[in-house]
């Protein structure tokens, strides 16, 4: 059991805290910016014994040299990729334990070339892979690999808190219903999210149950999603990573 607390940064970013129940020692992840991490660190009295990013991006990994270097904790990041403040490069097949917290590392390329997530006590940090209601734009990979990603994410247990890093969640819903608005789940999801961002709350973690349920990436198998972007493609799609690929075209527009 974990306590993951989402801490704002920059404009939409979540840099996530973990804790286990009584631990004043955690784990960080993503943290693009040290000072709002370092202050609400300072606040609750918590310590810092290790940092893990996702990818290489500022916005996730800007922060992580001032954090490591104060708390002289590693900082763990995908050996495929270069980011100088990386002390503990980790793959596929990998696991971190910090705070009394271990994680596996799983390789899920495509919105960059060697972005990982961490899964472990019910919970996985995707960063910028799989957004609720959505997903990260493909900078890097090929719809394929992000297909892939996606997939082995959709195989965890449905139980799983998904901890994205980015409030997306109300932009993906809306651009979702586009795709199904035969969906009511999703017009249900998207009426709570609403709800809970105009009362100034994070919409996240959100659990994978639902977004299997209507998050357009994850249902590329759906009749009325293949029609729906068979019809915006004005051709014929074949279920799986062709009507992923057009529908990630479609969001991109
Ligand atoms: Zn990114």
């Amino acid at each position: 059991m974990i306590i993951a607390t989402p801490v704002l940064i920059l404009s939409d970013n979540y840099v996530w805290v973990l804790s286990g129940i009584d631990s004043g020692n955690v784990v960080v992840v993503d943290p693009g910016d040290a000072g709002p991490v370092l202050a609400f660190l300072e606040s609750s009295g918590l310590e810092c014994e290790g940092v893990l990013l996702t990818h290489h991006h500022t916005d996730h990994s800007g922060g992580a040299a001032e954090i490591g270097g104060k708390w002289k904790c590693p900082i763990y990041g995908p050996t495929n990729e270069a980011i100088p403040s990386v002390t503990h490069p980790v793959d596929e097949n990998d696991t971190v334990t910090a705070a009394g917290l271990t994680f596996d590392v799983l390789s899920v390329p495509g919105h960059t070339r060697g972005h990982v997530a961490y899964v472990g006590h019910g919970h996985v940090f995707c960063g910028d892979t799989l957004f609720a209601g959505g997903c990260g734009r493909m900078f890097e990979g090929t719809p394929a690999q992000m297909f892939e990603s996606l997939r082995r994410l959709a195989a965890l247990d449905p139980e799983t808190r998904i901890c994205c890093a980015h409030e997306y969640t109300v932009a993906n819903l809306e651009f979702a219903l586009q795709v199904e608005p035969g969906n009511t789940q999703l017009v249900a999801r998207l009426t709570a999210a609403r709800s809970t961002r105009a009362s100034g709350r994070p919409t996240l973690p959100s659990i994978l149950e639902e977004e299997l349920a209507t998050n357009p990436f994850l249902r590329s198998h759906q009749p009325e999603i293949v029609n729906a972007a068979s019809l915006h493609a004005g051709r014929r799609l074949e279920p799986g990573v062709e009507v992923f690929a057009e529908v990630r075209r479609w969001k991109d527009l």
